[in-house]
């Protein structure tokens, strides 16, 4: 014998099993079951239990060969494992085993196991995509038709567990081989299932962090196109996901990345997003597949360049991002700014949030989705206008640090800067201009920032204007100041 056949007799394969219920009630049956998987060169490893969070299951049935679960005969029997079965489909587990404890089977056996067999086929058949789904039925007592036949079952005619076991390591094996045969395609805008672990929602146009085993990417989800449910016939459409959502998603990468689906490839297909600021992981996904090759789309560069627009005004462009509460002053401030830049010869465009909103964005409301929206699209106006060589003026209310972050990474880090105008809200609805807090507080309008929807301060503004203390034309002449010196 060779050194090599030597070896590999003596490697084991894992079986990644991923279990669910009481796989017979005796602990010694599984047991038996694995030492003898283990005589078949298989060693068993158990990724998760029903006990663990959605987050471990999740985890661990993303790389799992077999879901098995343990079905006690009753009523609900089926209602109750059928949001796991289905999960374990969605996260691409390819074998599905099911054993029911003979004992439980009502009298007679074989009609109450084909009954059950018939409605399970046809919920994975609806809902499921399983390459197999077999029902073994067990005896925990003498551990028949796990590793032996049962005597007393003379009716199953289908494999034992072990037989069954061996057969989809097999499979499994198989598959992996071929996975390595998958063409990667260059992308940096797919299609995937996103498993939403965080507390927070998930809403789109968040800056994330992808990350596959290839490397990291910056990210972004641009929509949420519907949300997967066991028990629904059609897809829901969602703009946000919530702990527990399981969504397809399109997302988007600031530079490509070799991309293979899941489906190919388990491990290569498979990401993780970060939150950039806490490094926490907020959600699992699978990629779908690749919408767009990043060579089909490529960036024309211009002759001028955004610096040389900039130098024919003889000043540097930016973006004045303005950020506070309604009422705080950051029209107010914002005018004042134009009016002592233009004074000095410099060229400027104010974007103020309610005129913006009278024509690009007049399609969004205020709920979180719009709030991101509107931001997104004021971001890249902005963007375009600095690119032109201006000095662009900001005017928002912006009350999320998220989509401030993304306006300075869209516009360019160097560019931007962000005034805080930290009027407390007991100011600024004193002053009221608009009537709009009275409005809120009487709950004619919803989601009025303050009141009931939330503003997140900056945590490190490049400047802080507190009206509280300085007139509006102090603060207006500070900023000045502070900009020209640039
Ligand atoms: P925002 O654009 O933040 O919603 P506005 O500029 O429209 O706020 O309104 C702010 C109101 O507060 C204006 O009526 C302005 O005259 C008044 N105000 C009083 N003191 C100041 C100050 N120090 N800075 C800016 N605005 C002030």
């Amino acid at each position: 014998m060779s050194d090599d056949t030597q070896n590999s007799s003596v490697a084991m394969r894992a079986v990644r099993i991923l279990t669910a219920g009481k796989i017979g009630a005796a602990p010694s049956v599984i047991e038996a079951l694995k030492f003898s998987l283990r005589a078949d060169g298989l060693s068993w490893i158990d990724i998760a239990n029903p006990d663990q969070d959605f987050a471990s299951l999740v985890r661990a049935g993303s790389q799992a060969d077999i879901a098995l679960v343990g079905l006690e005969i009753d009523a609900d029997a089926l209602e109750r494992i059928k949001r796991w079965v289905w999960l374990a489909s969605e996260l691409g587990v390819p074998h599905l085993v099911v054993t029911v404890e003979s004992s439980d089977l009502p009298p007679k056996g074989r009609p109450g196991f084909d009954a059950l067999t018939s409605r399970l086929t046809s919920f994975v058949k609806d809902r499921c995509d399983f390459q197999s789904v077999i029902i073994v039925p067990i005896n925990a007592a003498t551990a028949g038709n796990v590793v032996d036949r049962d005597a007393n079952n003379g009716w199953y005619r289908g494999p034992t567990l072990r037989q069954h076991i061996v057969g989809c390591a097999t499979t499994c094996r198989e598959a992996q081989l071929q996975s390595h045969l998958a063409e990667p395609v260059q992308s940096d805008h797919i299609q995937a299932r996103l498993f939403w672990l965080h507390d927070e929602a998930l809403l789109p146009w968040r800056p994330f962090e992808l990350r596959t085993e290839q490397g990291q990417r910056n990210a972004t989800i641009t929509s949420i196109k519907y949300e997967l449910d066991p028990h629904a016939v059609e897809r829901i459409a969602r703009n946000r996901l919530l702990y527990g959502d399981i969504g397809v998603c399109n997302i988007n990468m600031t530079e490509p990345f070799k991309c293979v689906s899941f489906k190919q490839d388990r491990q290569a297909g498979l990401f993780t997003l970060t939150d950039p600021k806490t490094h926490d992981v907020v959600a699992l996904g699978l990629i779908d597949y690749s919408l767009r090759r990043a060579s089909n789309i490529r960036w024309q560069e211009t002759t001028i360049t955004p610096a040389e627009r900039a130098e024919a005004k003889q000043q540097n462009a930016s973006v004045l991002w303005f950020t506070g509460l309604s009422g705080a002053g950051k029209s107010t401030i914002a005018d004042l700014v134009e009016k002592r830049l233009n004074a000095v010869g410099r060229h400027t465009m104010l974007l103020d949030g309610d005129n913006v909103r009278h024509g690009l964005n007049k399609d969004l409301g205020f709920t979180d989705v719009d709030r991101v929206e509107n931001i997104r699209r004021i971001s890249e106006v902005s963007k375009l206008m600095c690119d032109a060589g201006l000095i662009v003026l900001v005017s928002f209310i912006s009350p999320f640090r998220a989509e401030r972050q993304l306006a300075r990474e869209t516009v360019k880090p160097h560019d931007f800067f962000e005034i805080y105008v930290a009027t407390p809200l007991e100011v600024a609805e004193q002053r009221d201009v608009k009537g709009l807090y009275a409005k809120a507080r009487a709950g004619e309008i919803k989601n009025f920032t303050g009141i009931d929807s939330p503003y997140e301060p900056p945590s490190n503004p490049q400047m802080t204007v507190d009206t509280t203390n300085e007139t509006a034309d102090q603060a207006a002449e500070s900023i000045v100041t502070d900009l020209l010196k640039l």
